[in-house]
């Protein structure tokens, strides 16, 4: 048996105020601008053994803000910036719709997850969302794995939604980086199981 058989954990990772600064709606490959800590979170999440799988509400396309060209342009952007500062994702999908579209993959819904576990070998059960928003650590609740929130971007008035729900995250991090080193950690505990006989 091949290694490509092996099933592999996956960071889901939010793109806007989590990765790059969020600009509200953002729709010019000029206002992608990374977080300084962006690229070496990732790097040490690949190093890790976790795939990294960029998931993205884009309802700007919806709303007519921007089209999926203009999209398009911006990831580019965004993985050729990640590029020079050293780093790589292994792959993005984004989900264009709003709430009353009623679609399968705004997040917290899992639609991107089920396509990327079909265009990848991953172990949801050990994966991981890291996001600025509810949405992104329910993501992670729905899929099955765990969802860590942090605290750039939307992530301080998303702090307060928190506490109204009934589901909380697996850690609230500061930034990205505290998120990666969290997940790292969280994934190597090991669960023993004692039978008592
Ligand atoms: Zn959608």
């Amino acid at each position: 048996m091949g290694t490509r058989n092996i099933k592999m954990p996956a960071v889901f990772l939010d793109r806007d105020g989590t990765v790059i600064f969020d600009k509200n709606y953002l729709s010019s490959p000029k206002q992608v601008k990374l977080y300084s800590f962006a690229a070496q979170s990732i790097s040490k999440l690949r190093a890790a053994g976790f795939k990294i799988i960029i998931v993205t509400n884009q309802s700007g396309i919806s709303r007519g803000l921007f089209t999926e060209k203009d999209l398009e342009k911006i990831n580019k952007r965004f993985i050729s910036l990640l590029k020079a500062a050293g780093s790589r994702i292994d792959g993005l999908y984004y989900c264009p719709h709003i709430d009353s579209d009623d679609c399968c993959c705004r997040k917290p819904k899992i639609g991107m997850i089920l396509q990327s576990v079909k265009d990848f070998n991953i172990d949801i059960a050990k994966s991981y969302t890291i996001g600025d928003s509810v949405r992104d650590y329910m993501l992670g609740f729905n899929m099955g794995g765990k969802g860590v929130l942090v605290l750039t971007g939307h992530g301080k008035e998303q702090k307060n939604e928190v506490v109204k729900q009934k589901i909380k995250p697996a850690a609230i991090c500061k930034t990205l980086r505290q998120a990666a080193n969290f997940v790292i950690k969280d994934a190597k505990k090991i669960t023993i199981t004692y039978l008592d006989n």
